[in-house]
C-alpha cells in the first residue's frame, strides 16, 4: 500500500485521481495484515485497488467528475464497494473520469484531463479513464470501472490493459451513480484476464438493492481460466472490419487472432448488418435515460446549490447551469428532446426497435460461433484536443463498442500488440453470462 501511494504521488502529472484516501488506506492494509495473520484472508486480502469515482464510497467525496458532486460525502457504499471491502482489499481512492462517465477521452471531467502513460500528449479514453491510467501507469493493482457504451473497454484498449463489461445485470448497480440506466454495467480493468477474474468474483452476484440484478449464481472464475481453446469457433463480423478502421490496428487485431487459429481455434465470418445503426440509436437511448437520470440534481437535495437563489426556478436555473459541464448539458438537451411529446415516437421509441434489431444480430452471430472477436477501437490513442471541439467525431470512436451495450451482452477489451508504439485492444464478444469463457479465451491468448 505504501508502495503504491508513493507511485500516485511521483506521478500526479497523469491525473489519475480525483481523491487519495491515504489514511484509510493505511488503516485497513493494518486490517488485512491481521487477516493474513490470523488466517482469514482471501485472494484480494491487502490488495491496494482504486474505485472509479462514479461508486458510492462511506464518507468519501464521490464527484462522479463533476462539480455538482464537488461537494458530495457519500452517506453509503455502494455493493461493489461493500464486496471489495468485504474481501479486505484496501482502496487507495477515487479515479477520475468523465463527467458523469459520458466521454470517451477523459476531458471531460472537471478535475481535468487524464494523460495516458504511453504518451502524455495523448488521451487514456473514457470515461474510465482515470482507471485505465492507474492500472497502466503501477498507481493500483486493479480498478474498477463502469461501461455504458464501451467506458471500460475503449479505455483499457488505449492503455493496454485487460476490461471486462460483464453482462447487463451481472454485476450491482446500487450505489453506482447513473448515466443511462439501462446500458450502464460496472466491471473490473487489471493487468491481466486472471486478475480480471478475481475482481470480478468479488464485484459478480445477485443483488436486492438493484432490480435489474441478475439472480444467478456466480461461477468459478479462476478455475475455467486453463480449458485448452480446441474447437473454439471464433467469429468475425465483417461490419467491425470496414471503413474507418486504421490499417495498423487492423493488423495488430489479424495476427491476435492468427494466434487463436495456432491455438486451434477455427475462424469464420459472420455479419452484423445493423451495426451500422448503434451509434445513433445509442445516443438517442443514453441522452434519454440520463436526462431523466440527472434531473435529481436540483440543487435542494444534494450537490452543487447557487449562492443567494431569488426563487425556486432560479435555484434550479443557476444550480444546474453552474453544476453541469458543456458535454453534460448537451446530453440532457438531446435527451429532453428525444423524449418530448411529439418527438418521442420519431426518436425514442424507433432507436428502442433499432436496438431489438441489434441484440438480434448478436443472437444469430452467436448462434453460430463461441465468441466475437473485433478491435475495440478503429485506431490508436488520439492526441489530447484533437477532437473536443467536434462531438460527433468523438461519438463515432465508440463505434465498436456501443452495440455490445444496446445487447447487454459481456466483453473484453485485452492488450493485443503496438501500432506506432501505442497499444491496440482486442474485442472478445461473448453470449449473455458467458465471463467465464471469455476470461478464459483471454487467459490462454496471454
Ligand atoms: N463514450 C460513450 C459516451 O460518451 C460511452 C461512455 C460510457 O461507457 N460511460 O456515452
Amino acid at each position: 500500500t505504501r508502495h503504491y501511494l508513493q507511485r500516485i504521488q511521483a506521478h500526479q502529472a497523469l491525473n489519475a485521481y480525483i481523491t487519495v484516501t491515504e489514511a484509510q488506506a493505511l488503516e485497513a492494509a493494518a486490517v488485512a495484515d491481521q487477516r493474513l495473520a490470523d488466517g482469514t484472508a482471501t485472494l484480494l486480502t491487502g490488495i491496494p485497488i482504486a474505485q472509479k469515482d462514479i461508486f458510492c464510497t462511506l464518507g468519501v467525496k464521490t464527484s462522479c467528475g463533476s462539480k455538482m458532486l464537488d461537494n458530495f460525502i457519500a452517506p453509503y457504499n455502494a455493493t461493489v464497494v461493500d464486496n471489495f471491502n468485504q474481501a479486505g482489499a484496501v482502496s487507495l481512492g477515487k479515479l477520475n473520469m468523465d463527467e458523469f462517465a459520458m466521454g470517451s477521452s477523459n476531458e471531460t471531467s472537471f478535475y481535468g484531463v487524464v494523460r495516458n502513460p504511453w504518451n502524455p500528449d495523448t488521451v487514456p479514453g473514457g470515461s474510465s479513464g482515470g482507471s485505465a491510467v492507474a492500472v497502466a501507469a503501477g498507481l493500483a493493482v486493479a480498478a474498477t470501472g463502469t461501461d455504458t457504451g464501451g467506458s471500460i473497454r475503449q479505455p483499457a484498449a488505449l492503455c493496454g490493459i485487460t476490461g471486462l463489461k460483464p453482462t447487463y445485470g451481472r454485476v450491482s448497480r446500487y450505489g453506482m451513480i447513473a448515466y443511462a440506466s439501462s446500458l450502464d454495467q460496472g466491471g473490473p480493468m487489471a493487468r491481466s484476464a486472471e486478475d480480471a477474474a478475481v475482481l470480478l468474483q468479488v464485484m459478480a452476484g445477485f443483488d436486492g438493492k438493484d432490480s435489474t440484478s441478475a439472480d444467478l449464481p456466480v461461477p468459478d472464475y479462476l478455475a475455467a481460466l486453463n480449458q485448452p481453446l480446441s474447437g473454439l469457433k471464433i467469429g468475425l463480423p465483417k461490419e467491425f472490419f470496414g471503413e474507418g478502421l486504421d490499417s495498423g490496428v487492423a493488423e495488430v487485431i489479424m495476427a491476435a487472432v492468427a494466434e487463436y487459429r495456432n491455438l486451434g481455434a477455427q475462424v469464420i465470418e459472420v455479419s452484423m448488418p445493423n451495426l451500422n445503426l448503434a451509434i445513433p440509436a445509442y445516443y438517442v437511448i443514453a441522452c434519454a435515460e440520463s436526462s431523466a437520470n440527472l434531473s435529481r440534481y436540483d440543487g435542494v437535495r444534494f450537490g452543487h446549490r447557487c449562492a443567494n437563489p431569488q426563487d425556486l426556478t432560479d435555484l434550479y436555473t443557476r444550480s444546474r447551469g453552474e453544476g453541469f459541464g458543456k458535454e453534460v448539458k448537451r446530453r440532457i438537451l438531446m435527451g429532453t428532446y428525444a423524449l418530448s411529446a411529439g418527438y418521442y415516437d420519431a426518436y425514442y421509441l424507433k432507436a428502442q426497435k433499432v436496438r431489438r434489431l441489434i441484440s438480434q444480430d448478436f443472437q444469430q452471430a452467436l448462434a453460430q460461433v463461441d465468441v466475437i472477436m473485433s478491435p475495440v477501437t478503429p485506431t490508436t490513442a488520439f492526441g489530447i484536443g484533437e477532437k473536443l471541439a467536434d462531438p460527433i467525431a468523438m461519438y463515432l470512436a465508440d463505434i465498436y463498442t456501443i452495440a455490445i451495450n444496446l445487447a447487454g451482452v459481456p466483453a473484453m477489451s485485452i492488450p493485443a500488440g503496438l501500432s506506432g508504439g501505442l497499444p491496440v485492444g482486442l474485442q472478445l464478444i461473448g453470449n449473455h453470462f458467458s465471463e467465464a469463457r471469455l476470461l478464459n479465451i483471454a487467459h490462454q491468448y496471454q
